[in-house]
């Protein structure tokens, strides 16, 4: 067995209570876990500064010099410790609120002192508050090095596991217990091509590290190692799967598809559009089954690369099914795609919770008489019963966890062919390792004759200047979306804002009609109140996001998102594209309060900037990282990040998504002797993992 897989109360001075807390805080339990707990920063020792050089941004910094003067201000808790200290080329005031007579106790005019903390900027003076303390002629036993920090919770902190013990835990853990030596994990083949440090020198130099070149080596390499091994995981498990799962094979497109491209297609796809359907063409010639998503930016026409694909299927006398979201959504690719195909010899079936013919439907789609069956959820419940499913599709995949998509493939004899669509576009170095088990299709071309929606940010202030403008547009027959957020734990509150929104709204424009739609009605007044806006009836729909994905009204030109900053810049980007649909020019308004962020008014400005969905991805994965970013979340790596970033280390995902391809294809099963130790690697991670099951 490998030693580092140790239970940690085999490490001296680690008792039961602190091995409780590391497991359940930190999912510690192993010595690899403890040395996967990397600093989160270094403090740097090692250097003296001068007080004439402190500026304002700078972190923690080290002074070296005297107390002149001291003083005890204020009374009771406004009690404080005042000393001004000296190192001859400036002053600055050291403050203590607790501990004064102690402190007070260590002060000694004639003893220079060595002073750690960080400086903050009060009344235009710097002051240190509460600084780590050492006569000067003690203090060389912390110089002279960069300190590790270490995160730990707030319950650890409180039962005496904090940095400081940490870092003992991890001296005697590494340096007396493993004598500073651990098994390599990487060939040597990729350790001298990408010149990286051995995995013993890394681990010592980021957990005691003398200086910051070689703390940039050992970074590079725990890095390169984390993703290459999630990478190595995500393409092995993909042969793996690859290798068993057979598909249905076609070896022709159909009498359907060439049928409606020839008489009823009513525009000339893009050329993206194109290479995608000849992408998922060739996936289905293939003999496996097709595991692709399309990620097309809001309005690039997935639903006709959707359709095309379908109808290869219907055409070689299987079927069909795409499942959306949420009902309205179902039921307009319901209605899009039976408009599509109107006078075709294909039958199209919705199905949703509030069919009314259920049985009927399922009936017949046991028996084959239904093509393509367009609905929600209520597709995957065990009743749904087709005869031959050649293919499922599923629309707006980030509402669907992997489990979901595992269930569709079990309604097929020999598994279907599985095509996700979705809207948030992921850069494509992080789609890759998110989306690891399918391949990636891009739709990165807009139909022509679109124009970009020009979005403005108006302050809430401002409102009434807004209406003129918005009278015009409905003056020329436009209509117009307002959105309110709508978060669960502020529910009551944002309905409030979201009807006296509506009430405004009517009383505003009292000459047209306003039209209100929010999760919590009965599906058949949303229904209703949708179908009036569809109609051109309503001019003005008031909503939740209910609206986000997939809605489709041509004629609206404006969007009004209120609160916009609580909306994060896919969500935005989301509902910006439900105008846009159609000729004319349109417009997106983004509502907010006056007090914003930084943040905020950062990502204010890039939906002002850009309408391109992939630099808006990008921008939101500099801003707020990959964790946050919609549809990442439950997709899952197979093993979790300790020290890599996908967003920061994107060029790093690159690297070592080529080495382990490359590793893969010369020895797909890692047999040969240089890559044993990268095989026992992968099994021990997969072992310790618990979601790598994904979808298999
Ligand atoms: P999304 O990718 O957001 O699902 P849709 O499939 O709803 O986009 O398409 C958006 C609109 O563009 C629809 O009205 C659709 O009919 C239209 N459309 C799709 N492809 C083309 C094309 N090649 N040329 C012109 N219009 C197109
Ligand atoms: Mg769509």
């Amino acid at each position: 067995m490998d030693i580092l897989q140790t239970d940690i109360k085999n490490i001296l001075g680690l008792g039961p209570k602190w091995r409780t807390l590391f497991m359940e805080d930190m999912d510690i339990s192993t010595f690899d876990d403890l040395l996967q707990l990397y600093p989160y920063k270094y403090v740097d020792r090692s250097r003296i500064f001068q007080i004439c050089d402190i500026t304002n941004e700078m972190p923690f910094i080290q002074i070296c010099g005297r107390f002149v003067t001291m003083q005890t201000l204020g009374t009771g808790r406004q009690q404080r410790l005042s000393a001004m200290f000296t190192d001859g080329t400036g002053q600055i005031e050291v403050l203590w609120f607790q501990g004064l007579n102690y402190v007070q106790r260590q002060i000694n005019y004639n003893d220079e002192f060595v002073l750690f903390g960080k400086p903050s900027v009060f009344g235009g003076r710097f002051s240190i508050v509460h600084p780590e303390m050492e006569r000067a002629d003690r203090a060389q036993i912390s110089a002279g090095s960069l300190q590790p920090m270490y995160n730990t919770s707030e319950r650890m902190k409180r039962a005496g596991l904090n940095t400081k013990s940490i870092q003992k835990l991890m001296n005697q853990l590494f340096n007396i217990q493993l004598q500073a030596t651990v098994n390599e994990t990487l060939s040597y083949r990729i350790l001298n091509e990408y010149h990286l440090v051995n995995r013993s020198t890394a681990l010592r130099i980021i957990h005691f590290p003398q200086n910051y070149k070689d703390l940039e080596k050992a970074v590079f390499r725990l890095k390169f190692e984390e993703l290459f091994f999630v990478q190595l995981g995500i393409l092995r498990n993909r042969n793996i799967n690859r290798h068993k799962q057979a598909g249905i094979k076609f070896s022709e497109v159909g009498p359907l598809l060439t049928d409606f491209y020839k008489k009823h297609i009513p525009f000339e796809p893009t050329n993206a559009q194109k290479r995608v359907v000849r992408e998922i063409w060739s996936d289905l010639q293939s003999g496996h089954q097709m595991n692709r998503l399309i990620q097309g930016d809001v309005g690039s026409g997935k639903t006709l690369v959707a359709l095309m694909a379908m109808l290869i299927v219907v055409g070689n006398k299987l079927q069909a099914c795409m499942m959306a979201p949420t009902e309205i959504l179902a039921t307009q690719h319901y209605e899009g795609l039976s408009s599509f195909v109107k006078d075709m010899p294909i039958r199209v079936e919705l199905l949703t919770g509030s069919t009314k013919k259920k049985s009927l439907i399922l009936k017949d789609l046991a028996e084959g008489k239904i093509d393509i069956l367009v609905g929600t959820h209520a597709l995957i419940e065990d009743t749904v019963i087709f005869a031959h499913l050649g293919m499922a599709i599923v629309d707006e995949q980030h509402r669907f966890g992997v489990q979901q998509r595992a269930k569709l493939w079990k309604k097929g004899i020999i598994p279907p062919h599985i095509l996700v669509m979705t809207a948030t576009p992921i850069p494509r170095t992080l789609a890759m390792t998110v989306y690891g088990d399918l391949d990636v299709s891009v739709i990165d071309e807009l139909p022509p004759g679109r124009k970009p929606v020009r979005t403005e940010h108006y302050f809430h202030q401002k409102r009434n200047n807004l209406n003129a403008f918005l009278r015009q547009q409905l003056q020329l027959g436009r209509q117009i979306y307002v959105v309110y957020p709508l978060i669960e734990e502020s529910e009551s509150l944002d309905y409030k804002n979201l009807t006296e929104g509506f009430e405004y709204m009517k009383d505003a424009f009292k000459e047209y009609n306003v039209c209100m739609v929010h999760g919590k009605m009965k599906a058949d007044e949303k229904e209703a109140a949708m179908q009036s806006f569809v109609s051109g009836q309503a001019h003005i729909m008031v909503a939740t996001t209910v609206i986000e994905v997939g809605v489709n009204v041509p004629n609206a030109s404006v969007m009004i998102i209120e609160s916009a900053e609580r909306f994060g810049l896919s969500q935005l980007h989301q509902l910006r594209g439900r105008v846009g649909r159609g000729a004319d020019q349109s417009f997106c308004v983004l509502m907010t309060s006056e007090k914003l962020s930084n943040e905020t008014r950062q990502r204010m400005q890039i939906m002002v900037d850009t309408t391109d969905g992939f630099r808006i991805a990008e921008a939101d994965l500099q801003l707020r990282g990959p964790g946050n970013i919609e549809g990442t979340q439950q997709s899952g790596l197979p093993f979790s990040l300790h020290i890599a970033d996908l967003a920061k280390d994107a060029r790093l995902v690159q690297y070592t998504r080529e080495a382990a391809e490359k590793i893969l294809s010369e020895d797909p099963l890692l047999q040969a002797p240089d890559n044993q130790g990268m095989a026992q690697r992968l099994s021990i991670l997969k072992a310790s993992s618990i979601n790598w099951s994904s979808i298999s």
